[in-house]
């Protein structure tokens, strides 16, 4: 994936992955087709990743055959056990998932997940041959009191594990404000904190964290996207709200930089 030569120092292939959350009957199997359909049609410079719920996973997996990687939204650390309404990494993997996300804010914050849990569920992922996105971002409270980068610190030194690489994760920064909210921060404001990340990545793991890919996620929509996802060290987008119509999620495919 290294030295595709993309604009704005960007030199690894954009991920723009969808987070449906918990939206989605299989009437939604019309949005991938016609996501799919788009995809063969006018081939993405991005590698493109649809998170339904999990109750989809197969049959987006059937639908998008190898145009769009598919996973799943969350996992537990266990490969199986007595934890009702669980799902184990292994079991999104024999779905057909080959991702999943962890620590999205509305786990940390509804289901009261620490950054310890969401370290365990990484490596659940890696166990059963997932890769992972690592959610991570300051709630507004925390950026008014100027202690987004600190929060982001402690993130990323524990939720992260050792042995992060681009082949097993990535991380998105997204802002718990700017999820679902319409707002986003400035595109320097997203500059300043990636570059922060990068910083951090690559203290922690040399080479390795040069190459990790860091997706920005809050309020991308197809009006924006061309910017944001313009911004050095933007790796790609997690999309919630703009993912779950194929037209949106489309144009936000195409806002992104051609390889
Ligand atoms: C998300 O849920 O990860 C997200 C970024 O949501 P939205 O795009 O709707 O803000």
């Amino acid at each position: 994936m290294i030295g595709r030569g993309l604009p704005n120092g960007k030199e690894m292939r954009l991920l723009i992955a969808g987070n449906w959350k918990m939206n989605g009957l299989s009437g939604a199997l019309d949005e991938v087709r016609a996501v799919v359909a788009a995809l063969k049609a006018c081939p993405a410079s991005v590698d493109v990743l649809i998170c339904p719920p999990a109750t989809l996973i197969g049959p987006v997996g059937a639908e998008a055959g190898a145009t769009v990687a598919v996973g799943g939204q969350d996992c537990h650390p266990k490969p199986s056990g007595a934890f009702t309404g669980d799902i184990a990494a292994e079991m999104l993997r024999d779905a057909g998932a080959s991702w999943t996300i962890v620590g999205h804010s509305e786990r940390r914050q509804y289901h009261g997940e620490t950054d310890e849990l969401v370290a365990a569920k990484t490596l659940a992922g890696w166990r059963a041959g997932l890769k992972v996105i690592i959610c991570i971002g300051e709630t507004e409270a925390e950026r008014v009191a100027g202690r987004e980068e600190a929060v982001v610190d402690r993130q990323l030194a524990t939720s992260v594990p050792d042995g992060s690489t681009a082949s097993n994760m990535a991380i998105a920064y997204e802002p718990v404000w700017a999820i679902g909210t319409g707002r986003t921060p400035t595109n320097d404001d997203i500059g300043r904190m990636h570059a922060h990340i990068r910083a951090v990545l690559v203290k922690r793991f040399g080479a390795a964290g040069q190459a990790i890919d860091i997706l920005y996620g809050g309020s991308v929509n197809p009006r924006n996207a061309c910017e944001i996802l313009a911004v050095k060290d933007v790796g790609g987008a997690l999309v919630g709200g703009a993912s779950l119509k194929a037209a949106d999620f489309l144009a936000i495919i195409g806002a992104a930089p051609a390889a």
